[in-house]
């Protein structure tokens, strides 16, 4: 018997590996079942190099538990080891700094793990003794038993063993049984395990007998040992990569489409992704990327790996270039992990360009769909916008789909406006928006529909690399506002009679606090509707943008603002004119000529005052321009009221308000009651 210390410089490793990689330490299977791979893996390449000549056998790998003894076991039938390479491979770990290193990366056992080579010792994380027993493939080889009890100190032993290959035998810790209860193991398995390249076995398959479940003779085997991604395009249906899907993604929709990844220079990496079909929620969506390490499952957290909008995708990538073994920030760095980022985001754009180009049709049936991705990768990627403008899609209203190109091409004659600059329509709400749709279809334009959930975000940035072009949503002004032409001035209203139209109108609007509304006179030509509601683009898109992006608060927490525009070539809105004049004249006229009077004397005054040094005017004087000013708001007040009380209980007035509010779906509760009411009466 040979006693010794494992080489490590660290004074007792173990309580250090148990302690700092307590949160992951399932991963221990992954290491020891993959060893277990890797050795049989090796015997089949030294057959295939004719160094190994004896009988390969079954190469199964298999798991074990045994709740009696508390230990968990696995056996493989590879290369095993002499007693010398376990003295190389085994004791003699290198561990330099071992405790600096370990303070640095204590919350991250990948990177422990990894970088040592310590795959072997993640046993410890849940044992408190481990025996290998081996036997090397070579001829005549010694069968010999290590056992260490998680002190550096080991015992090794000649020993008898029949078979070829290695038995590693975990004596699980009191504090750990819970990895030798079936179920677990089974699922950690199938997460870590699911497609390695040689069969793992973890019991036998069971059947229902007599109500009962028994074994059967037949193997469990848990992993998939050919995963689809390992298998060549050419060889592969659809019927495949879907069937493949449903086995990876059980609950999930039919995906639209796939890609599979294929390079081996300069680096190695394969893959299938899937686009998967989206329902509501982005955000449910992600880390449904699978991250493989030479078919060993890593991790599903592929952020820095897979370029932020594609995270969204779903599926495997495996590639033993991705230095798994290290801290995320590291990650981020790293030379080859940003070139596989960008080798991906290239592939999954020329696919789409793919499809694109063979089959408008079939872009344009999925467009919807995918839209979101494309989309998200537009905001977030900088260089994504050379790639997609090709394939970027616009849709209007009537259901036709457009490239950026096509469209400016269609709306630059119709659409320009008298600055210049081409203006695209677009409603979100078809329904609601309806009457400004077609205010707009009526005039040629063609009106976009952007009900997209990143739509808002969108516009703002193709404004930007769209040149001379402005994006305005159908209802954010008259439509002659929004496409504003030199030949089309109509006379305006002169300005006193048009404030005192403002005034009656803005005294009936609903006063909540959650919405303000601004009220302005326009001639838009007599056959244009009365009265209409619009809603500034800019505060519109202010208010949503700060609903995606926290820190823009202010704008969130101002009051919904609109404009009630008044129609002043509208035979309806003239009526009121003249009728509110004729009947408000009367006790107008005494206060106009007050004010008329005070404002004479207010020039008066200033002018006066504007002669003299600030230090020279008396206060007198200053009371005096004061007390001017007052008189004045006060006879405003006077003839505001005066116009208020003429809309009060006027019909024509509360009707047009109540009509343009209805027409947006802003008029509720008892004001819809009263509006139901008044219209009855006018019937
Ligand atoms: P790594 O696998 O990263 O080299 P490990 O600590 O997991 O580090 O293993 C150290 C070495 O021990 C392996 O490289 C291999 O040579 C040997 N080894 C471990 N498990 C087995 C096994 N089941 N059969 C044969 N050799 C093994």
């Amino acid at each position: 018997m040979k006693q010794g210390n494992i080489g490590v410089t660290t004074e007792n490793i173990f309580p250090v590996i148990k302690k700092f990689l307590y949160s992951d330490h399932e991963i221990f299977i992954r290491e020891i079942v993959s060893n277990a791979v890797d050795a049989t893996q090796k015997l089949k390449t030294l057959a295939g190099k004719g160094d190994f000549k004896g009988e390969m056998g079954d190469l199964k790998v298999t798991v074990t538990l045994d709740k009696e003894n508390k230990t968990i076991t696995v056996s493989d039938h590879g290369i095993g080891m002499t007693a010398d390479e376990i003295e190389k491979y085994i004791n003699q770990i290198a561990f330099s700094g071992a405790g600096d290193f370990l303070d640095k990366y204590k919350d991250d056992a990948n990177a422990i793990i990894g970088h040592f080579g310590l795959g072997f010792y993640s046993a410890y994380m849940v044992s408190s003794s481990v025996d290998i027993v081996t036997r090397s493939y070579q001829e005549g080889a010694q069968a010999v038993k290590w056992t260490c009890d998680g002190s550096p100190a080991y015992t090794m032993e000649e020993t008898d063993k029949a078979e070829r290959g290695t038995d590693i035998i975990m004596h699980i810790d009191d504090d750990c049984t819970e990895f030798l209860e079936k179920d677990k193991m089974e699922g950690l398995l199938r997460k870590y395990c699911h497609f390695l390249p040689v069969p793992v076995a973890f019991g036998k398959k069971t059947e229902w007998k007599d109500g009962k479940q028994v074994d059967t003779d037949e193997d469990n085997i848990i992993n998939d040992v050919e995963p689809l991604w390992t298998r060549k395009p050419s060889d592969l249906k659809d019927e495949d990569y879907k069937a493949f899907y449903r086995h990876l993604f059980p609950m999930a929709d039919e995906p639209l489409f796939w890609i599979h990844l294929n390079v081996d220079y300069p680096f190695n990496l394969t893959g299938i992704l899937y686009f998967p079909k989206i329902k509501n929620n982005i955000e449910l969506q992600r880390n449904k990327i699978q991250l493989y390490c030479n078919q060993v499952f890593v991790t599903d957290a592929v952020e820095g790996i897979v370029p932020e909008f594609l995270t969204l995708l779903h599926g495997v990538i495996d590639s033993p270039d991705i230095p798994l073994n290290v801290s995320r920030s590291y990650l981020q760095s790293d030379a080859n992990v940003k070139k596989i980022s960008s080798y991906i985001t290239k592939k999954v754009s020329d696919k789409l360009a793919g499809i694109f180009k063979n089959d408008r049709k079939e872009f344009e049936n999925k467009w919807d769909d995918i839209k979101v991705f494309i989309h998200y990768g537009l905001l977030t990627e900088t260089d994504y916008y050379d790639k997609a403008k090709t394939y970027f899609l616009l849709k209007d209203t009537e259901g036709k789909y457009y490239t950026l190109e096509e469209y400016n091409t269609l709306v630059k004659e119709n659409q320009t406006s008298k600055d210049g600059n081409v203006v695209y329509l677009y409603a979100n709400d078809p329904e609601s928006q309806y009457t400004y749709i077609q205010a707009a279809r009526d005039k040629g334009y063609n009106v976009l529909l952007m009900d997209g959930q990143l739509d808002t975000p969108l516009v703002g940035m193709l404004e930007q690399k769209l040149e001379k072009t402005t994006i305005t949503r159908v209802d954010a002004d008259t439509i002659d506002r929004l496409i504003p032409k030199a030949n089309e001035e109509r006379q305006p209203l002169d300005e006193e009679r048009s404030m005192k139209l403002s005034t009656i109108f803005n005294s009936v609007m609903p006063r909540t606090g959650k919405t303000e509304f601004h009220v302005e006179t326009q001639p838009l030509g007599a056959d244009q509707m009365p009265v209409m509601i619009t809603q500034s683009e800019y505060m519109r898109r202010m208010k949503e943008m700060s609903r995606l992006q926290p820190g823009m608060n202010f704008y969130g927490e101002m009051p919904d603002m609109y404009t009630l525009v008044l129609n002043t070539d509208a035979p309806l809105i003239q009526n009121v004119l003249n009728d509110s004049e004729s009947k408000t004249s009367d006790a107008l006229k005494p206060i106009e000529a007050e004010i008329k009077g005070l404002s004479a004397r207010q020039a008066v005054l200033r002018q006066e005052q504007d002669k003299k040094k600030p230090e020279e005017i008396t206060q007198e004087e200053k009371d005096d321009l004061k007390q001017c000013g007052e008189n004045i708001q006060a006879e405003k007040k006077k003839k505001d009221d005066i116009l208020a009380g003429y809309a009060k209980d006027n019909t024509l007035v509360n009707q047009l308000v109540d009509l343009a509010l209805l027409q947006n779906g802003m008029l509720k509760g008892e004001a819809l009651t009263r509006f139901v009411k008044r219209s009855l009466e006018m019937i």
